[in-house]
């Protein structure tokens, strides 16, 4: 699953391509990857310029210039992709997206800022008859699996929504707040999005190796000393893991369409029986919550 790397990396590989754009057209195949069901998602999105692509959590978070806002979660087997206009069309694919560049943009190698540092955009009034095919390209999202979708968030919900803190601006006595109010394995705590946002299984298992802290370990019992190395543990391991452009195991792809590389890296996610990087013991797996957790049962002692 697409987890804080992987979609940072999704984020800034699309965020060149399509902020200033133009969205021209509008395909929803499958409705029901659309919430609230029943959102008018064409009528808001055609004609629409982008003029923002951020990460919140797992959320990537693309706003309009009208001020509306809307998410796309990729969930297990999520891909959001810029292809062109005709590329053939992959089974599962939910939506498409036309965007359109105007020339003044798309000529250009280096994106040309103004001095404020902003990104220039075209007036949102374009006039859908100067589109020519030749600036235009597909953002295609596809989902076989469809636990990703579509959240519509207008202009006023927060994309927020009962989420964590962000981890790589996490200051440790939070990260200690957060813990304490829950007895569950920290394992467990940390995949839990309202208590820190963007964190999955690969991470979380991989930041308990670098901290040493069993996975097992209840959350509300580390000491000051351990939430201290999990919070350096959590930021070294996903500032790593965003330079390699995040794990690919199976589906996970950046907006070019490429593989991450951080999964040779793995210390102990998918290691199991392997010997540990560090002292050479068999790396254990164990399944807690439904979701397979791996530990040095030497480096990680309880
Ligand atoms: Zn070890």
């Amino acid at each position: 699953m697409p987890e804080l790397p992987e979609v940072e990396t999704v984020v800034r590989t699309l965020r060149p391509r399509i902020v200033g754009g133009m969205i021209a057209g509008v395909r929803l195949e499958r409705p029901d990857i659309l919430d609230p069901i029943g959102t008018d998602l064409p009528g808001h999105l055609r004609g629409r310029v982008i003029t923002a692509v951020e990460r919140r959590g797992k959320r990537i978070v693309i706003t309009l210039d009208d001020c509306n806002r809307f998410y796309i979660h990729l969930g297990m087997t999520g891909r959001l992709t810029v292809e062109p206009i005709n590329a053939p069309l992959q089974s599962h694919t939910h939506l498409i997206l036309e965007v359109f560049v105007g020339s003044a943009l798309a000529d250009e190698t280096v994106p040309e800022r103004t001095t404020a540092g902003s990104r220039k955009i075209p007036s949102a009034k374009a006039d859908p008859t100067e589109i020519s095919s030749a600036n235009s390209f597909h953002v295609r999202f596809r989902d076989p699996r469809r636990f990703g979708g579509i959240w519509w968030l207008g202009r006023e919900t927060s994309p927020n929504d009962r989420m964590g803190p962000e981890p790589l601006s996490l200051r440790a006595t939070q990260l200690a707040r957060q813990l304490a109010k829950t007895r569950r394995a920290v394992k467990t705590a940390l995949l839990d999005q309202t208590l820190i946002a963007g964190l999955g299984n690969i991470y979380v298992d991989e930041s308990l190796f670098a901290a040493g802290v069993h996975p097992l370990t209840p959350a509300n019992r580390l000491t000051t000393i351990q939430i201290a190395a999990l919070n350096r543990a959590i930021k070294h391991i996903l500032r790593k893991a965003i330079l390699h452009r995040g794990s690919t195991l199976r589906d996970y792809r950046d907006a070019n369409g490429e593989s991450g590389g951080f999964q040779l890296r793995h210390k102990v996610y998918d290691r199991a029986d392997q010997p540990c990087r560090a002292c050479k013991a068999p790396i254990q797996r164990i399944v807690l919550g439904g979701r397979s957790t791996h530990f040095c049962p030497k480096c990680q002692g309880r």
